[in-house]
């Protein structure tokens, strides 16, 4: 069988991280030459054509939604108007994906605008918002107790995409979320630089879709409230109190009046699939996932346009690569088939891989199981791994067992109440059912001094998402040779289990 070694691991990352990819965008020339590369490389490998249809290609549906110049937001109440400018009171999109969007609504405060029966909490209750603005905080009531919307760990619930998920099921024409450093966990800028224009999945005939979403300061915020005759940090507190009821804003209405350019664009996830050799269970398979795009041409930073995402994700790809040709060189085969999915626009939302989970090539109820990998130190070894969302799957004790094999501490995820669990691709298997989790590299690094880990976390932060995140050839693919291995072993293990691991409910 053919070994996994981090020095053929190397010239992927080296193509892939090239100033000729261009960043590797989404719809664009560089992240179709991504894509082609990873296709030729998985035939060479040895591996058939996956996609659903036939193909390499699974062909994802997407449209950017960009701004118009000039959007107009206010309020209004009792004769007083206030006036919110782009960028600096105000950012967000539409999913109607419509050429414009006029509304000019009455303002529901609706909390944090969760519903959720399983907590026994549900702030848009006894409340009609049909055709109305919603107006909310992100993230979750603050944790009671550990079974308290899962104690610190965020939920799906404090997600801001799932509250636009769910003003649109319940009819409202616009959200507003109120930024606040606590709620949000970020400042302002970052929400700010989210407000250029974005993928988002294509509209499906009938679907309930917001005609703005949007984010305002919390300035912004402040003087919303006081045009209800209200105070925000009273709204704030009255939105983490159990019993919560969503209420009209004073008397406050909101009008908005924007204009949109929609492009349709194509781009694609590349799959690639090796058959299982029990005839049986060769009609249920595992599943590994990296996402080939990153940011594309963007901001010069350092007189740098170009955002290689080097270690994201042409780590991920290149391993996803050498994991399929150790997986097709082997005899004979795991029990179980393998995709290999090199899915598209991670970075606008995780909508390859949910396009995937959603129109698989065999019936989601037949995936065992799926790995996903995404960013990896080229600084060498470690001895811990960080397996996100494995501990929510039946099949942990096996997980458990094989990193003891492979001589790997399993370390928590050191910050749940960042919700990591929600932004990474795994996730839109899980939403799906699928167990599924991400296999990612601790920080104890081998045989290095104290206080490396935190200079080399340091760098690597400093470098996410950013032009400087670059292919090096000084960098040591050892510790992602560790990790290829350990993960392609975890699926080996998986893919000839008994019997197929339970469903998840991702929530
Ligand atoms: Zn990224």
């Amino acid at each position: 069988m053919h070994l996994i070694q981090g020095e053929k691991i190397r010239p992927h990352v080296r193509f892939l991280a090239h100033d000729l990819l261009e960043g590797r965008g989404v719809g664009e020339r560089g992240g179709q030459l991504a894509a082609q590369y990873i296709a030729a490389q998985f035939a060479s490998a040895g591996l058939k054509p996956g996609a659903p249809g036939g193909g390499w290609f699974q062909p994802v549906p997407l449209r950017v939604v960009e701004v118009a110049p000039g959007p107009r937001l206010s309020a209004e109440a009792g004769g007083k108007r206030l006036q919110w400018r782009w960028l600096d009171d105000f950012v967000g999109t539409s999913y109607r994906q419509e050429p414009k969007a006029e509304f000019d609504a009455e303002a529901v405060f609706v909390g944090h605008g969760i519903s959720a029966p399983e907590y026994g909490w549900d702030d848009y209750a006894g409340a009609d918002v049909r055709g109305k603005v919603v107006v909310l905080f992100t993230n979750e009531p603050p944790s009671q107790d550990e079974n308290f919307f899962q104690g610190r760990a965020l939920t799906y619930y404090g997600r801001w995409t799932y509250k636009y998920e769910e003003a649109a099921r319940r009819g409202a024409v616009a959200a507003l979320i109120v930024h606040t450093a606590p709620t949000a966990s970020y400042g302002w800028q970052v929400v700010r630089a989210n407000g250029r224009p974005q993928p988002q999945a294509k509209r499906k005939d009938g679907e309930p879709a917001l005609a703005f979403a949007g984010w305002i300061t919390e300035q912004a915020g402040a003087k919303l409230a006081a045009l209800a005759g209200e105070k925000l940090e009273d709204l704030l507190k009255a939105a983490d109190t159990r019993g919560f009821r969503a209420r009209p804003l004073g008397r406050v209405k909101i009008r908005g009046r924007m204009r949109f350019r929609v492009e349709e664009i194509e781009t694609e996830n590349v799959v690639g699939f090796v058959r299982g050799s029990d005839p049986k269970l060769a009609g249920e398979a595992v599943v590994f996932s990296a996402h080939w795009d990153h940011l594309g041409v963007g901001e010069p930073v350092n007189g740098d346009n170009i955002y290689n995402g080097a270690l994201d994700n042409a780590t991920g790809c290149a391993m996803l690569v050498e994991m399929a040709r150790a997986w097709a060189s082997m005899e004979p085969k795991p029990l179980r088939s393998a995709y290999f999915v090199a899915v598209t626009a991670e970075e606008s939302g995780l909508l390859g891989s949910r396009y995937f989970a959603e129109n698989p090539p065999l019936p989601a109820a037949r995936i065992a199981a799926a790995l996903n990998f995404d960013s990896y130190s080229p600084y060498g070894r470690v001895r811990d791994a960080v397996l996100t969302g494995a501990d929510r799957t039946s099949f942990f004790p096996t997980v458990q067992n094989m990193a003891k094999r492979h001589q790997l501490a399993l370390k928590p995820d050191p910050r749940p109440e960042a919700g990591g669990y929600y932004r990474s691709d795994h996730f839109s298997f899980a939403r799906v059912g699928i167990p599924a989790f991400s296999v990612n590299m601790g920080g104890d690094y081998e045989g290095k001094p104290q206080g490396f880990a935190a200079e080399i976390g340091k760098k690597m932060a400093a470098r996410y998402h950013q032009p400087g995140d670059e292919y090096s050839e000084e960098w040591d693919f050892s510790g992602m040779e560790q990790f290829a291995r350990f993960g392609f072993a975890l699926g080996v293990e998986i893919a000839n289990l008994e019997k197929l691991p339970a469903r998840v409910n991702a929530r």
